[in-house]
């Protein structure tokens, strides 16, 4: 990305755990991202400093480079409003409710700033990039400590009313189910995320049950990973392949209605728990196969994402670049 004249937008992904901030130009390639740790609690004057900071560093080396910005698109795990510029909620971030994000942001730094949904943005970048290349509609579920998904349909980014249209982790999928992270009972989220593999695994402990997740987590069982209980499945463990078993069918469900909602081309399941593989997506496809009519199932194809964690930022700043006109592809 060193040629003068060229075109690129800030990709900006704003976790929980990490700030990650990057050039990405209309060719879909990425500088070096920069990573800073989110700040702490959550509080909201931290954060921005940082996302201001991290965005005048990439300002400064696009100048260096003769590199044009067009805007800067932040991606937030949250229910938002883009086009309102507006956070209305962010799980991870508990300083941000009802807050102005964009407007905060653009006080401090001189560049245009686009909020969009961080799954929406790894939506975008499935579309632009990935497996959706040339499909009409996809939806991308990211499986996490959280569910989030973003929905391209007929080649726009759906949106609604609100603005924050899309959450498919929130379609309830048992009635009087478990309790989610939202508050609400029987939501995708409260059975196919890690947070849901943690809980079903430290109540089997809590139960007494026979499993190898047992000796090392009896004295603490926070210190238990959804990334122990999969190693715990794939080696055989009975409870451990259970509580994924579990997770899958409601995941299978999920899709289901996904399919006789939207019929997508595609679906991608992008997020950390994707890395349980073999254990979640071909249960997770029997249900479907199960439920789905198979007019519609024929021709949606289920994949694991290819894109990596970049997906994020590549995503937000891809649809600036197509908002200013630098991309064939458009989803707006
Ligand atoms: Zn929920």
């Amino acid at each position: 990305m060193r040629e003068t004249g060229k075109v690129a937008a800030i990709g900006a992904d704003l976790g929980g755990t990490n700030i990650r901030l990057a050039l990405v130009d209309s060719e879909g390639r990425l500088s070096e991202p920069y990573r800073y740790p989110t700040p702490p609690r959550g509080e909201a004057a931290a954060i921005l400093e940082t996302l201001a900071q991290g965005i005048r560093v990439l300002q400064h080396q696009a100048r260096a480079h003769g590199i044009r910005l067009v805007g800067c698109g932040l991606g937030v795990a949250g229910l938002l409003d883009g086009r309102a510029g507006l956070v209305y909620t962010a799980p991870n971030v508990p300083g941000f409710q009802n807050l102005s994000l964009k407007k905060l942001l653009e006080e401090k730094v001189e560049v245009t700033v686009t909020l969009e949904n961080d799954a929406n943005a790894a939506a975008f970048a499935e579309y632009w990039l990935g497996a959706g290349r040339g499909v009409s509609s996809l939806v991308c579920l990211t499986l996490g400590t959280g569910i989030g998904s973003g929905i391209i349909l007929e080649g726009k980014l759906l949106r609604g009313a609100s603005g924050a249209a899309g959450e498919a982790g929130h379609m309830v999928v048992e009635a009087d189910g478990e309790r989610c992270g939202c508050g609400a009972r029987g939501c995708l989220e409260a059975y196919s995320s890690a947070t849901a593999i943690l809980r079903d695994a430290r109540a089997a402990l809590a139960r007494g049950e026979v499993t190898s997740l047992r000796e090392p987590f009896r004295a603490r069982p926070e210190a238990l990973t959804a990334k122990d209980v999969t190693d715990a499945a794939r080696a055989g463990d009975p409870v451990a392949r259970g509580i994924l078993g579990r997770a899958a069918r409601y995941l299978g469900v999920g899709l289901a209605s996904l399919v006789h909602l939207l019929s997508p081309d595609l679906i991608t399941l992008a997020g950390g728990l994707t890395a349980a593989g073999d254990l979640l997506l071909p249960p997770a496809l029997a249900e479907l196969t199960g439920r789905a009519f198979p007019v519609l199932l024929r021709r949606t194809r289920v994949e694991l994402s290819a894109l990596a964690e970049t997906a994020g930022m590549l995503g937000a700043a891809g649809l600036v670049l197509a908002d200013a006109g630098h991309l064939w592809v458009h989803a707006r």
